[in-house]
């Protein structure tokens, strides 16, 4: 068979959602690049997807056939079985489950693996809304902090393409990891300070964006609600409040002042731990800077004060009046489609009354039984429990239980998945069509197979088809090709769309999302906040009724702990999340990073391995003392696989899932005390 070379999309859970051109030779990957399909991702990808692509797809890891388990759960011991029996046992399994408990005590167990619309939830969430299962709340895990807060003082619009940050006199990255976890806008960054504007990168880590930024302000995790106060309130003080526009634009900004102005810079840089010049310096630059970019990442939203601090930090370009006319935040992307979801997941079908569980309870709710119905089916997809979610331990547990019937739906043999009683073998992204809306950029793409399913694998959709018609759902909705999911899930008629069906959206050109004025969307140009008020809100009732009355603005409380050191865990360059994890590339121990002060009040030399410890788990990683972290604070990179571990736990063990943050109820990754000792 000739070689031959296919247009695809990168589908993990990265905000960049590259194009991508695959080198096919005789029905196997061996080359991945990047494309000029989508300008914004413009033929650059990172490493991890250039170079493990082949082990991904065909790497002894992966599923091809159906699995019965025969062992213990997490023993890892199955046997292969056909895609009927499959189907037979869990349908069994199910519906005894249904006739005991009802339901809802079935549920979806999955995250974001895949970001496409049909892999991530289409076909699915049809099955479960008909089966009448509990239905799951996600956004807790990751990213419903920073939309939540984005929402509730912007509204569900676009902010500012990613493309502006190339022209920036001042981009300002917080909390945003950006070489990792946000590659693009390092490039347009780099551009911008090539034209010499300034880098500006706000994280508790010494990260690669951080060790090229004009300035790192390297502040203590969670305190970032401080710094921004510190900064509203200098910046106010200096005279450069664009007045005009906050009284045309702006809700409760006296409100937030008052709260701010006990924030003075010398108060705030003692609480945040870092230079009251700094502070003074970023003054000085916001100010005067034209165009300014402010691109917050997830960092900042992973703690108790994770949604006051990314709503103080996006509300200084509002202050400033800095919207528009190539300034902005962003942010909100994710809004630039138009997007058909109830249609593609038929929420219709979901019975009245149906409850809604939050993704990172369910340890609990395994654990303790806590709930009524209790659970006692899951069907985990999309998604590694065991390693991402917080307290591990716990999780660990709930999955171990015998009288729970787990049904796993995967790429690849992981810690979560050996813990299941069925295994269905599910296709890469490289192996099925799907329509990718980004939510770090404008642009919608489509893409088709560029080999068939591997073994006995199957795209996510044509597995739960199988499933609903074991299940004897007849409707017509279950028989839905992936052609007509796509139609469902962005809203043909839409202008945006200039007449062309999603699922004909060609496949070596995205399509940018625009404004009425055919312009790329630009918040303050042609889109405007789409807020209750039609204001910017710094004082939002919304979020008030959302999530308690406290969040009627940024707030900030004092934190006290038993265990001197704050844990953080910023992304690593071999994994998306968890995702990659069992790759050769990614099986090494993270190393635990500490300053130097710390290291020698312990008495612990670098390159050994330490005790990390909290009340919930012990973990151990080998010491790099290094003043990347600041006194205080230790760092180890997030989603490594339990393999890589000695005591069987990776840091999310010490994780709390019974700590929320203050939007969303958010997971608190980045707001962890431990201590740690000699192994
Ligand atoms: S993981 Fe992100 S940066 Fe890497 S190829 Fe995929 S979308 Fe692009």
């Amino acid at each position: 068979m000739a070689v031959e070379e296919h247009p695809s999309v990168c589908t993990f859970d990265c905000p960049d959602t590259c194009s991508l051109s695959v080198t096919v030779d005789d029905g196997r990957i061996v080359k991945v690049r990047g494309s000029d399909a989508a300008p914004f991702t413009d033929r650059v990808i990172c490493n991890k997807v250039a170079q493990d692509m082949g082990a991904f797809v065909h790497g002894p890891q992966r599923l091809l056939h159906p699995l019965r388990r025969i062992g213990p759960k997490g023993s890892g011991q199955f046997e292969s079985i056909s895609w009927d029996a499959a189907l037979d046992e869990i349908h069994d399994r199910v519906q005894a489950v249904i006739r005991r408990w009802g339901p809802q005590a079935v549920t979806p167990l999955n995250y974001a693996g895949p970001h496409g619309f049909l892999a991530g939830d289409s076909m699915s969430m049809r099955f479960f809304n008909r089966l009448g299962a509990s239905q799951m709340y996600r956004r807790s895990l990751c990213g419903g902090v920073r939309s939540e807060a984005w929402a509730g003082t912007y509204g569900a619009v676009p902010g500012c393409p990613p493309e502006f940050a190339k022209n920036a006199k001042l981009n300002v990255l917080w909390g945003n990891n950006a070489t990792v976890a946000n590659l693009h806008i390092v490039r347009a960054v780099r551009r911008a300070k090539r034209k010499g504007g300034r880098l500006v990168v706000i994280d508790p880590f010494r990260t690669k964006i951080a060790q090229q930024a004009d300035l790192h302000v390297q502040l203590l995790p969670g305190t970032d609600t401080l710094l921004a106060w510190a900064l509203a309130t200098e910046l106010e003080r200096a005279g450069a409040f664009d007045r005009a526009f906050i009284a045309a634009h702006v809700l409760g900004a006296e409100d937030f002042m008052a709260r701010a102005r006990e924030w003075p810079a010398a108060r705030a840089a003692e609480a945040c731990g870092v230079p009251e010049q700094q502070i003074m310096t970023l003054v000085g630059w916001l100010a005067e800077a034209d165009p300014l970019v402010l691109a917050p990442g997830n960092g900042l939203e992973r703690g108790r004060h994770g949604g006051s601090g990314i709503r103080a930090a996006i509300t200084l370009p509002a202050l400033l009046g800095k919207m528009g006319k190539g300034s902005g935040i962003a942010l909100g992307a994710g809004n630039s489609f138009p997007k058909t979801i109830a249609k593609l997941q038929r929420s219709d079908l979901m019975p009245a009354g149906t409850r809604t569980l939050n993704l990172i309870e369910v340890g609990r709710h395994l654990v303790s039984d806590d709930i009524d119905p209790p659970l006692r089916a899951l069907f985990i997809y999309n998604h590694n429990p065991i390693v991402v979610h917080p307290d591990q331990n716990r999780m660990r547990r709930g999955l171990a239980r015998e009288d729970v019937f787990a049904v796993g739906i995967e790429v690849a043999m992981t810690e979560s998945m050996a813990h299941c009683d069925i295994l269905l073998p599910a296709a890469t992204h490289f192996e099925y069509a799907d329509l990718y809306p980004a939510y770090g950029h404008q642009w919608l793409q489509r893409a088709e197979p560029v080999i068939a399913p591997l073994g006995e694998s199957l795209p996510n959709t044509e597995i739960f088809r199988r499933l609903a018609a074991r299940f004897g759902f007849t409707e017509a909705c279950f028989s839905a090709t992936d052609a007509e999911l796509m139609d469902e899930a962005i809203d043909p008629a839409d202008r945006r769309l200039h007449g062309v069906r999603p699922s004909c959206i060609p496949t070596d050109r995205a399509v940018q999302m625009t404004g009425p004025d055919e312009q790329p969307m630009v918040l303050f140009e042609n889109v405007f906040p789409a807020t209750p008020s039609g204001k910017i809100e710094l004082v939002s009732e919304s979020l008030a009724t959302r999530w308690g009355a406290a969040a009627r603005m940024a707030g900030w409380l004092e934190r006290h702990s038993e265990y001197p050191l704050m844990l953080i865990s910023p992304a690593s360059d071999k994994r998306i999340s968890s995702t990659l994890g069992g790759l050769p590339a990614s099986q090494r121990t993270p190393v635990l990073r500490m300053h130097p002060r710390d290291a020698a009040a312990r008495g612990l030399p670098a390159n050994t391995d330490v005790r990390v410890w909290n009340e919930l788990g012990e973990v151990n990683l080998p010491l790099e003392v290094t003043d990347a972290v600041p006194p205080g604070v230790v760092a180890s990179e997030k989603g490594t696989w339990l393999s890589t571990s000695r005591t069987g736990q990776t840091i999310s063990a010490l994780v709390s899932a019974d700590m929320r943050a203050d939007l969303a109820e958010g997971a608190c990754f980045n707001d962890t005390r431990v201590e740690v000792g000699r192994a």
